[in-house]
């Protein structure tokens, strides 16, 4: 496939979920068929449809030469690695990745659905995509527009340093 620009969501809740967000970026960008991976800012936000810890949460693009399915593989992959238990000095870590959105494809699949059912109604995906696409228009509105119907779900960039 000729490469095409994707978006990834990435979110973590347990454990040192920054670390976590940061090392999933890095697997990322390594992986074959994955170039030009580029993280948003992170952010600190209320969980959503679930209980539990604040979340981080960041979106990256990449450039990819994969297949939507393959790609879902890929991340599925990262987060399963980042999902196995590590007795003896760390607790489970959850991880979870969501194709966001990718360049011409729209798919409603038994897998997978692109774009993302409800990326467009989440602040914790379009923050970071803002960050990273400030005129990117989902289908549902700009970016603008749909950050401020979710103005009431708390969403804090986190300082780095
Ligand atoms: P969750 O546990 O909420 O992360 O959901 C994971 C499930 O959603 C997996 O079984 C995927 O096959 C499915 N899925 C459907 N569309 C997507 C998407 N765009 N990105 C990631 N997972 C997806």
């Amino acid at each position: 496939m000729k490469s095409v620009t994707a978006y990834i969501g990435l979110g973590a809740n347990l454990g040192d979920s920054a670390a976590t967000i940061q090392a999933a970026l890095s697997e990322l960008a390594a992986q074959p068929g994955i170039a030009d991976c580029t993280a948003s800012p992170l952010y600190r936000t209320v969980p959503i449809d679930t209980d539990g810890p604040l979340f981080i949460n960041a979106v990256a693009r990449i450039h990819t030469t994969l297949e939507p399915l393959a790609l879902l593989d890929l991340l599925q992959t990262i987060e399963n690695a980042h999902h196995r238990e590590r007795p003896y000095r760390y607790a489970p870590r959850t991880l979870d990745l969501d194709l966001l959105l990718m360049d011409g494809i729209e798919m409603h699949g038994e897998r997978l659905t692109v774009p993302h059912p409800r990326a467009h109604e989440r602040a914790f995906v379009l923050r970071p995509l803002q960050d990273l696409a400030p005129d990117l228009i989902l289908a549902q509105g700009s970016l603008s527009a749909l950050l401020a119907a979710c103005a009431d779900q708390a969403i804090q960039r986190l300082d780095t340093v």
